[in-house]
């Protein structure tokens, strides 16, 4: 397959997009993730190379002036994240679709630059408390990180429109069917 497809799932930290993603992957052969390149720290049990690819700064700074990335963030102060050129193009070459766990403004741009071969899906939460109480929930953050991603959260619950679709996700059974339904209709059309 030498244009694959790309299914965009974009919302604020805590909105439950990786559980949707990893849901996605097992039951989807035929997708592939794309292993985006950060310069944050590796947190519990995130391996370099599956979760993401960890790189320094320098090295991130390197890849931007090289033009590798298809896009990319400093989607929290110091902290940069970016979709290599080279990811999608090796999950292509496999014969298989992309699929992105990835901020708002970087799935826009995606979308942006991909048209009709992407599928923007936002991800949805029941509410900006709700989203609170999961990522506290989960666990992985400092109490100043949570704090960054509260007040981005704020701003990014509304961008939903601009998506493709929104995906509510509130009972998580409920929204991984949906979100299976989504990509069927999208992959086989
Ligand atoms: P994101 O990738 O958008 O930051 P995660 O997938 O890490 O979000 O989910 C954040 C937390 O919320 C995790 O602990 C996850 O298990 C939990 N979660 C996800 N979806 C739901 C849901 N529908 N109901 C309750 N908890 C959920
Ligand atoms: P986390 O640190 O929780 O893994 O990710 C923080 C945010 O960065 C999430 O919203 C995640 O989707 C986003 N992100 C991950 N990879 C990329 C990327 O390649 N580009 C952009 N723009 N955002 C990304």
């Amino acid at each position: 397959m030498a244009d694959g497809k790309l299914i965009i799932f974009s919302a604020p930290s805590g909105a439950g997009k990786t559980t949707i993603v990893h849901h996605l992957l097992r039951k989807f052969p035929e997708l592939s993730f794309s292993i985006s390149a950060t310069t944050r720290q590796k947190r519990g049990d995130e391996v370099h190379g599956q979760d993401y690819y960890f790189i320094t700064k320098e090295e991130f700074l390197h890849k931007i002036a090289q033009k590798d990335f298809v896009e990319f963030e400093e989607v929290y102060s110091g902290t940069f994240y970016g979709t290599l050129r080279s990811e999608i193009e090796r999950i292509w070459s496999q014969g298989k679709h992309v699929i992105f766990d990835i901020d708002v403004i970087g799935g826009l741009h995606l979308k942006k630059k991909f048209g009709d071969q992407a599928l923007a899906i936002f991800v949805q939460p029941p509410s900006l408390e709700v989203l609170i109480e999961r990522l506290t929930g989960r666990g992985t953050d400092s109490a100043e990180k949570l704090a960054e991603r509260f007040k981005k959260a704020d701003k990014e619950l509304k961008y939903a429109d601009q998506f493709d679709i929104i995906l509510k996700n509130y009972d998580l059974s409920v929204a991984c069917a949906e979100a299976e339904e989504m990509i069927e209709n999208f992959v086989k059309n």
